[in-house]
């Protein structure tokens, strides 16, 4: 949110169709006046484009500046002058093959022999552009374009997959990224969704210039129906300096735990924590697996699950190379089988710092992290624990976060699920996107 001061904020309930909508000016007819200065105003980059001849194109490789102002008879002296002028906004160096620029000629140019532009326009990514003024008073500038926010609410009832429901309904996949690994990630395993298991989600997507759609934003609240349980969450800002921002149940308990779900991103459970283990190698004998193995290719980094200090960083027998960190007199973990440690003992950590990499040092079949979690001494099941909360909302806080939940739970609860399910019709899209009632 701190692109504020830039953007309009448009809390708009619509459906997906009405952001591209056109928005048509209102004229009076009966006032002939009015009538007679029809031609509506077309505004981009801050220029009315109809007093213009506009010419548009993307910057090839090997093109520069200035034979770019050479093919539209702007000469040398001309483009050195623009070149200092212009140097502290921007550096006429910095033109990417592939990005777009407009040219700006004024319609009285036409009679011109060799027609020059006025303006050069340079736009280094989807929200900015470069504005530089070439004739007269050369000068330049940057901005943005406007940047709108739409809210939007969804629902899903999963058959198979978090993604393939999303998939079906037209939804985007960072609703299941969001949603797995950043707002439930410590309270639904999400590879083991159930049939049957539904969400409701308000989330807000972001378009550039209002017709081009630059993906989702943010979540704001969600709603997740799991094995019979359900799990409200609700985005908060808790520190708004630091701009900490964190979900919360209605209760005000912090989704998140002082500890990761896993030490590796985007990996795979190989090996539970099972201590009736028999494996094959073994002759079927019954070998405890003490730790929980995420597989993932060598080189992966591999994170502090929560902040401390590390007490052992060296390599051992079977374990091969590893990382061991005490988190306080309750909690331990170590993480073995690394290719690279990148921590000393005694060094701090922060939860979510790699301490090393993904390897197959030690005794081990393939390239994985076995993760080993010990409470009290003893080494335990991390998926079995009840993890300590992050951080808790503050107290004097939690008066206000109620508050502010409060209409947020009732949109969320108004939103319905389809009685039919969904899934099994077709071109539903529109339909599926509740609309939302304000
Ligand atoms: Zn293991």
């Amino acid at each position: 949110m701190r692109l504020k001061q830039l953007i309009t904020f448009a809390v708009i309930a619509v459906s997906i169709y009405s952001c591209k909508e056109d928005k048509t000016t209102e004229i009076d007819f009966e006032n002939e006046e009015v009538n007679n200065v029809v031609e509506e105003k077309k505004l981009e980059f801050g220029f009315d484009i109809n007093d213009y001849i506009v010419q548009r194109d993307t910057i090839k490789s090997g093109d520069s500046f200035g034979e770019i102002m050479q093919r539209n008879n702007i000469g040398y002296p001309n483009i050195f002058k623009i070149a200092e002028v212009t140097k502290d906004t921007f550096d006429i160096r910095k033109l990417h093959p592939g990005r777009p620029y407009t040219l700006l000629y004024s319609k009285a140019s036409a009679q011109d022999s060799l027609p020059s532009p006025e303006t050069f326009i340079y736009q280094p990514n989807q929200e900015e552009y470069v504005v530089i003024g070439l004739k007269d008073s050369i000068h330049a500038y940057t901005s943005r374009k406007p940047i709108t926010y739409v809210e939007k609410t969804a629902t899903g009832v999963i058959e198979s997959s978090i993604s393939k429901t999303l998939e079906e309904k037209g939804l985007s996949q960072r609703l299941a990224y969001k949603m797995a690994d950043e707002i439930y990630a410590w309270t639904i395993d999400f590879r083991r969704l159930q049939k049957g298991d539904r969400f409701k989600v308000i989330y807000t997507d972001k378009y550039i210039d209002d017709t081009i759609y630059a993906g989702i934003q943010d979540v704001k609240a969600a709603y997740f129906e799991h094995n019979g349980d359900s799990l409200y969450a609700f985005q908060y800002e808790t520190d708004s300096i630091k701009g900490i921002v964190d979900y919360f149940n209605e209760d005000a308990k912090n989704l998140r735990r002082a500890f990761l779900k896993a030490p590796v991103q985007f990996s795979r459970i190989s090996s539970r924590y099972n201590l009736k283990r028999r494996i094959a190698v073994y002759g079927y004998k019954v070998r405890a697996h003490r730790g929980t193995d995420f597989a993932a290719p060598i080189g992966t980094p591999i994170m502090a699950t929560a902040s401390g200090t590390v007490i052992e960083s060296t390599r051992r027998g079977g374990n091969g190379k590893y990382v061991k960190i005490r988190h306080n007199d309750t909690y331990t973990t170590q993480y073995l089988h690394m290719s690279k440690r990148l921590v000393q003992k005694g060094d701090f950590v922060k939860q979510g710092d790699i301490i090393g990499k993904v390897g197959m040092t030690g005794n081990t079949g393939g390239p994985h992290v076995c993760y080993r979690f010990w409470k009290n001494g003893v080494q335990v099941d991390p998926f079995k624990q009840k993890l300590p909360e992050a951080k808790p909302i503050s107290d004097s806080l939690k008066v206000e976060f109620l508050d502010h939940i409060k209409p947020i739970k009732q949109r969320l609860d108004n939103i319905f699920f389809l009685e039919a399910d969904p899934i099994h019709e077709e071109n539903t899209i529109t339909e599926d996107l509740n609309t939302d009632i304000q």
